[in-house]
């Protein structure tokens, strides 16, 4: 698997990272969704550049002129619920995509034990598509890889994208076991630690409650 680290390079993207994270900047949902969304469209740029492309001919008023773009073979497949805004992000630069929606919870044993229950799928067939699995948060890798492992059914993608935008080194090694040769990760930025409930340390919390507002625990 390709590991692409995106604040290895400066650019706008690490302003959009920090604003997630600050404990005051995060209070704005709005803010925060539109943030998440923004690093969405920069994961798409940059997966872009690793894409097939294709020769179109254009009709410009006043000629003709050949354009190289991505093939149209992107699905676009999101987490639900934290990984809405990073869906919108990916699909303003990827808008023919088809899309897939999967439910993933965090189902608590107790205090700190924790099960992955994955239950609803919406998805198109994935045979021989460039499948881009968005998840924002790649804290212990186990949500990601449950939903990989039920997407399975619907089809063999010819290559796999992860989009992610804050990661654990212990989530990254976990899907670098769990996921074909065939994967890229693209993520914004990577932290050392997972805390005991296996949220991201110092990571920003929780993505889904920033951007939703809290929910009743299962
Ligand atoms: N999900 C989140 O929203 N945050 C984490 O740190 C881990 C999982």
């Amino acid at each position: 698997m390709i590991v692409n680290v995106l604040d290895k390079k400066k650019s706008i993207l690490n302003k959009f990272i920090a604003e997630i994270r600050d404990a005051e900047i995060q209070k704005d949902s709005m803010r925060f969704r539109r943030n998440i969304e923004r690093i969405g469209e920069v994961l798409a740029y940059e997966l872009s550049q690793s894409l097939d492309f294709e020769n179109e001919t254009v009709t410009t008023p006043l000629g003709t002129t050949i354009v190289k773009v991505p093939k149209k073979d992107i699905v676009l497949c999101s987490i639900l619920r934290a990984g809405l805004p990073l869906h919108n992000g990916l699909l303003n630069y990827f808008d023919e995509a088809e899309n897939g929606f999967i439910s993933a919870y965090r189902k608590h044993i107790n205090e700190d034990e924790f099960e992955i229950v994955v239950e609803y799928f919406a998805s198109p067939n994935l045979d021989d598509k460039i499948l881009i699995l968005a998840d924002p948060m790649l804290a212990t890798g186990q949500s990601i890889v449950s939903v990989y492992e039920g997407l399975k059914k619907h089809g063999a993608p010819k290559e796999i994208h992860l989009a992610c935008v804050i990661g654990s080194v212990e989530g990254i090694e976990y899907v670098k076991n769990h996921f074909p040769e065939n994967t890229k990760l693209w993520i914004g930025t990577v932290d050392d630690k997972l805390n005991d409930k296996g949220y991201i340390v110092p990571g920003l919390g929780d993505a889904g409650d920033l951007s939703f507002g809290y929910k009743l625990s299962k």
